[in-house]
């Protein structure tokens, strides 16, 4: 596991990205009304599932304080989550609802709305000993599903292994310690608008996942 020397979530003013720090100031500026700060992750400390996603969207997580809410891939997210059991309640893109999620947490590799939705690299760095804490703090995780390649490997570093480690690409599973790594295509709007990824596609992980957790599929 990389340092876990950081909280497993950031304080609203985190100042360790200054390009992350001037875009949160910025939108601020611009949407007072706006969450404007670091994404805090969502759901309940004794879930099994973490999915890790990449970053908050400037008008989702960044304008609702809540991950995924109010973007284009919360929709696929929350839809499949409760398909699966692992959410319940109603989704509101403002976050105005009563959606709770069950045995499952989501976070964000990067907890700040990076321009373009692309964080540099060393953002990454600098935001990954959140995540290794985040990871660290979940007493019963088992399971982790990444959405995208740059979330699975912030995932490995962030427990101490090479990113070279695991296997890239839609479905791929990796047995990272005591966890199992679960990559998914990300369930953004060009990969859901172009096919890349299918609702049958993004289903078929967290299925994978179910049946890990209810111990019906060995790692
Ligand atoms: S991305 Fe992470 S490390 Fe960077 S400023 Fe935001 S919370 Fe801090």
């Amino acid at each position: 596991m990389e340092s876990a020397a950081l909280p497993s979530e950031p304080p609203r003013d985190c100042p360790r990205c200054p390009r992350l720090v001037a875009y949160r100031a910025a939108n601020a500026a611009a949407h007072p009304d706006w969450f404007n700060a670091p994404a805090p992750s969502f759901g309940p400390n004794h879930a099994r599932l973490l999915v890790a996603g990449l970053a908050p969207g400037r008008t989702g997580a960044n304008r609702t304080g809540r991950p995924f809410t109010g973007d284009h891939a919360g929709l696929l997210l929350y839809a499949t989550l409760t398909k699966l059991g692992f959410a319940r309640g109603r989704y509101d893109p403002n976050g105005e609802d009563d959606l709770e999620l069950v045995d499952c947490m989501i976070t964000n590799a990067v907890r700040c709305a990076p321009p373009g939705n692309k964080p540099e690299p060393s953002e990454e760095a600098n935001c990954r000993p959140f995540l290794a804490s985040r990871i660290a703090d979940l007493p019963r995780l088992k399971v982790i599903v990444t959405l995208g390649d740059v979330s699975r490997r912030n995932v490995l570093k962030a427990l101490g292994l090479r990113a070279s480690a695991g296997v890239p690409g839609h479905g791929s599973e990796f047995a990272a310690g005591p966890y199992v790594v679960l990559n998914s295509y990300h369930c953004s709007r060009l990969n859901t608008n172009t096919g890349r990824l299918t609702p049958a596609m993004f289903e078929a992980v967290f299925e994978r996942a179910r049946a890990l957790l209810d111990g019906q599929g060995a790692a």
